[in-house]
């Protein structure tokens, strides 16, 4: 009996416009393609994405940018971890057919002072929460998506929950530009239950054990939930009761409605609610969240 061993030999593009040009001609021979944007430094977080994008399409392609206008944090930018090669072996392992990268210029190439990139605001969903922390991030994050979307041109694209508020913008541009189909997938965690981050490699071993204490303290909110405790206050307190500790600063530990988005903390109680925690330990920042009613 003979065995034939398919290999899948990824594409990987350098610039946009290649990019684009291979994209559109897969569209016309009639290929559906799924799209992951990422920033690379992947983890088993990114490659779920690119495992279901490449179930539900003809072709899987991703993107690799460090997009600097959605970081206010120039510090952060820099510190940003890079690991091209891997990244690129990791992508082709998961069936990617093609990944892209770019620069800001190359991406924006009608601008000549790269200063001037005009940016789209980020809508209803980038209100509150993440704006307060990080004011302008989500406005950066909706003009590069805008981007990426166009030169791929995808049917479906694929987002982590982790992001759950960017997930809420990037439905929105989807939504105003007719595609593609938003994919929300779960967040992926260590068995800790700390949710997979390109940020965690930067956490030394007992920044980490700090950063342990996010998935409970968002537990203690469902635990709260299927208690019966609606009040969005009461079980913002449930989470804050668990983020108590030298070393570990809360920018939020909110809920929200996640059907109805509010900026500010809802004062009725909830029928619907996604926890929401932004922590800084040290210099590294991270964000998870949880949704109490299902
Ligand atoms: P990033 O490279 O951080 O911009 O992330 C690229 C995509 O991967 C975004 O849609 C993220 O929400 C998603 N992502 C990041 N971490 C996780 C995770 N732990 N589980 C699932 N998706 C993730």
């Amino acid at each position: 009996m003979q065995h034939v061993i398919l290999i899948t030999v990824m594409l990987h593009l350098e610039s946009p416009i290649d990019a684009k040009r291979w994209c559109a001609d897969q569209r016309s021979q009639g290929q559906t393609l799924g799209f992951v944007p990422t920033m690379g430094a992947l983890h088993k977080g990114h490659l779920s994405l690119v495992t279901r994008a490449r179930a539900q399409n003809g072709i899987c392609c991703a993107s690799i940018f460090i997009n600097p206008l959605q970081f206010e944090d120039h510090g952060d930018f820099d510190a940003y971890p890079r690991d091209t090669e891997s990244d690129l072996a990791l992508l082709e392992a998961q069936g990617c057919d093609m990944v892209f990268m770019g620069s800001l210029g190359e991406f924006f190439p009608e601008v000549s002072d790269l200063a001037k990139i005009d940016i789209l605001p980020a809508g209803p969903h980038g209100s509150g929460l993440e704006e307060k922390f990080r004011p302008g991030h989500l406005d950066g994050v909706r003009t590069i998506v805008e981007r990426l979307f166009r030169t791929v041109g995808p049917s479906s694209a694929y987002f982590g929950e982790k992001d759950f508020q960017q997930t809420l913008v990037v439905s929105d541009l989807a939504r105003e530009m007719g595609y593609p189909n938003i994919v929300v997938c779960p967040t992926v965690r260590e068995d800790s239950g700390l949710a997979l981050s390109s940020r965690n490699v930067r956490l030394s071993p007992d920044e980490k054990n700090l950063a342990q204490q996010i998935y409970p303290a968002l537990l203690a909110a469902r635990e709260a939930w299927q208690s019966g405790e609606r009040s969005p206050d009461r079980l913002s307190a449930a989470m804050t009761g668990h983020l108590n500790h030298d070393g570990l600063i809360v920018e939020y530990a909110e809920v929200r409605d996640p059907t109805h988005w509010t900026a500010q903390l809802p004062q009725t109680p909830l029928e619907r609610a996604q926890a929401l925690i932004a922590v800084r330990i040290g210099s590294v920042r991270l964000i998870d969240n949880l949704r109490l009613d299902q």
